[in-house]
């Protein structure tokens, strides 16, 4: 399949970049790794008439710890996120997700900002920054904003991301110590996008209850979901198995999976259930060491 005609820039700077997107509106179509774009493109259900590349930007690919908070910039890519030391060591919720995301090939590609500016719900990533409480800085004409990633994702394919804006890097909490986190996935075939998936966060105070639980859903909704509920339930208390039990029971209850080729909407919603209970059964044991 051959997409579209269209015209390829290739700007030098953020400025310019945010320049061209003004110049075009929404015939413009941000391009970062290609691997959700192109194929869209590819299918016809976008048809954009300018790609904006920012390979060339400078200072949108930096890893770093920076005020409390792991500074990762939008352009980098999976690969990058797979091999850092710093992710292997400190954030394993991430480090995990990432191996998560389809094969070798679409990570050596694939952005972290592109993943989560594409608004799929069946992306790996977004469930993953709501279980970190992360926050996504975003520039445009009006100047920079932070958005928590909690409330970027609004709809099906749809982001808190304005047409002339553009995603420049995420923030994640930097985990206090007795911190730990895991993603379990359930896919049909290796690479596939998530039949369901469970991202869990959590931190554990000096007397052992919970001073932080996240919780992210993947795919099992027509958006990235926040397990607000289940977490409501755990922050604070002790991680009994009865406690658990429930907070996976409501993940279960809350979500709004569709029936498809990767399943049934029962199906799912079990799944949702079980991948809860082992996500957190691997973050607790990861916290407390
Ligand atoms: P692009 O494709 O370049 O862009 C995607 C969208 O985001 C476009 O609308 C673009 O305009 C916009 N955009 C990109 N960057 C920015 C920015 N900085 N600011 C504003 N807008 C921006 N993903 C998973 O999570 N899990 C999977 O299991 C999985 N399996 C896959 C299997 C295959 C075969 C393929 C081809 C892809 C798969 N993906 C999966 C998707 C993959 O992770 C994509 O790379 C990702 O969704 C998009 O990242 P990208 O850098 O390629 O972005």
């Amino acid at each position: 399949m051959i997409p579209p005609p269209f015209t390829y820039a290739a700007p030098a700077s953020l400025e310019e970049a945010l320049a061209l997107l003004q110049q075009h509106g929404p015939m413009a179509k941000i391009l970062a790794g290609g691997h959700s774009l192109l194929p869209m493109m590819k299918l016809r259900l976008l048809e954009p008439e300018v790609l904006i590349d920012l390979r060339r930007v400078p200072g949108l690919a930096d890893i770093r710890e920076e005020n409390g908070y792991l500074h990762i910039g939008a352009m980098v890519r999976e690969v990058e996120l797979e091999e850092h030391p710093l992710i292997r060591e400190k954030y394993p919720l991430l480090h995990e997700t990432t191996r998560w995301i389809a094969d070798p090939q679409v990570r050596n590609m694939g952005t972290v900002g592109g993943n989560l500016a594409h608004g799929d719900p069946g992306n790996d990533h977004p469930a993953t920054m709501m279980a970190y409480d992360a926050q996504f800085v975003v520039v445009g004409p009006r100047g920079e904003r932070v958005i928590p990633a909690r409330e970027f994702f609004l709809d099906f394919y749809t982001t808190a991301l304005e047409s002339d804006e553009i995603l420049t890097a995420i923030r994640i909490p930097t985990p206090p110590p007795r911190s730990g986190g895991a993603y379990e996935k359930l896919e049909r075939k290796v690479g596939d996008y998530a039949a369901a998936a469970v991202a869990v966060q959590l931190s554990l105070a000096e007397d052992g209850t919970l001073s932080y639980v996240g919780i992210g859903l993947t795919n099992v909704a027509h958006v990235p979901l926040f397990a607000a509920r289940s977490c409501a339930h755990l922050q604070g208390q002790r991680p009994t198995p009865e406690r658990i039990d429930e907070a996976a029971r409501m993940a279960s209850e809350d979500c709004n999976p569709r029936s498809d080729l990767r399943g049934s909407a029962e199906y799912k919603r079990a799944m949702v259930r079980e991948l809860t209970h082992r996500a957190f059964r691997r973050a607790l044991e990861r916290a407390q060491g």
